[in-house]
């Protein structure tokens, strides 16, 4: 079939509105007709080159949508169904799926960066060329061909941006509370960088009880967002670490539990680490550039019993984080919806980038049903 998209040619250079051939689904696999996708950093980076991908290629993997067709052998999903999209297509059956870590399975990792689907072939082509998928997914599109196990059924009265949110940003945040760190009522937590991974935490801290409920950012704007959605306290970042971790364990009375960090820069990091008080965890999951390196105070660790946690996807089992979030969303527990703070067409996915990289967007979400 032919599906309009949003094409990066070559690293570092602009997106352009294309027309693609699609192929059918093949065993395991699932067409999905895409209905929102939300503008995510890691989209970002790969446009930079900062983690680079395989061009030219179809980014966005933060999709949602409803099943059009599947290929032979599906059994996870049905034509009709609705589907929030996971990048962790885990396999079931590595070291890592065996001991309860799907989403580090050893099959789906390496193959991701191939640009391909799990057989190391793509879906996507322009005139007998290969076009590139993008972490199984490419949701800047109007459908896409994706592993079954990347499909996760929703209730159909969810809004599929804010199901498509739930595939990454809003995993990865309450992810990493409720399953990295596994936050209980009563601890203190801070939250550093408060976009929409960081938001996601946020809400995420506050579903569970936690208190005092820290937000950090260089953006007063941001810090009156975070208090809006539960932050008990604000700290603008300082200049430094050590001073910003200073003002974090002042207004926690001495530190706090977990220090999530959702910017990927080191200087946050430290920060962090330096704002948990005895037995706190420094909880990671902004991606950093892939020759950073973290120095850490080395005696703290284990005169305090410091601890520095890595979280990836929130440490996230798709097909039961799904659900259980889109059910205290359903239920008014958890305002995800507040999130999503603008909304483009796919042919504007650029003006969607600019939100982002500017600072005025928490999250953007193109949303295939608004007309360019
Ligand atoms: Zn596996
Ligand atoms: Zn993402």
């Amino acid at each position: 079939m032919r599906i309009d998209a949003m094409v990066l040619e070559e690293t570092g250079g602009a997106l352009s509105f294309a027309e693609l051939e699609l192929a059918p689904p093949g065993p395991g696999e699932v067409l999905v007709r895409l209905h929102a996708s939300g503008i995510c950093h890691s989209d970002q980076n790969a446009i930079e080159g900062i983690d680079p991908v395989r061009c030219p290629v179809v980014l966005g993997h933060e999709g949602a949508g409803v099943v059009e067709a599947i290929g032979s052998g599906v059994t996870r999903v049905s034509i009709g169904d609705h589907v929030a999209l996971s990048w962790a297509p885990s396999c079931g059956q590595c070291t890592e799926c065996r001991r309860a870590l799907p989403h580090l399975c050893s099959t789906a990792w390496p193959a991701m960066g191939l640009g391909g689907l799990l057989d190391g072939t793509s879906r996507l082509s322009r005139n007998g060329e290969t076009v590139y998928h993008y972490s199984f997914i490419s949701s800047f599109a109007q459908a896409c061909v994706l592993p079954e196990r990347s499909c996760v059924p929703i209730p159909a009265d969810v809004p599929f941006e804010v199901a498509g949110l739930v595939g990454c940003a809003i995993s990865t945040g309450i992810g990493a509370v409720w399953r990295t760190a596994g936050v209980r009522p009563g601890e203190r937590v801070a939250i550093f960088g408060c976009g929409g991974v960081g938001l996601s935490a946020l809400l995420g801290a506050v579903a569970v009880g936690a208190a005092p409920i820290v937000a950090v950012d260089v953006s007063e704007q941001k810090l009156a967002f975070a208090a809006e959605l539960g932050a008990t306290d604000g700290v603008l970042w300082a200049g430094s670490a050590q001073e910003t971790a200073e003002a974090v364990r002042a207004v926690s009375q001495g530190g706090v539990d977990y220090a999530i960090e959702a910017t990927g820069r080191t200087e946050a990091m430290q920060a962090a680490f330096l704002s948990t008080r005895v037995r706190g965890a420094a909880v990671l999951i902004g991606i950093p550039r892939p020759d950073a390196v973290l120095t850490l105070p080395a005696l703290s660790i284990p005169r305090m019993e410091r601890r520095v946690l890595g979280s990836i996807y929130g440490s996230t089992y798709p097909e039961r984080d799904f659900a259980l979030t889109l059910d205290l969303y359903r239920r008014g527990r958890l305002p995800l919806d507040r999130l999503i703070t603008h909304r483009v067409p796919l042919a504007e996915l650029e003006r969607g980038f600019d939100l982002l990289r500017n600072g005025e967007a928490i999250r953007a979400v193109v949303d295939m049903e608004v007309a360019s």
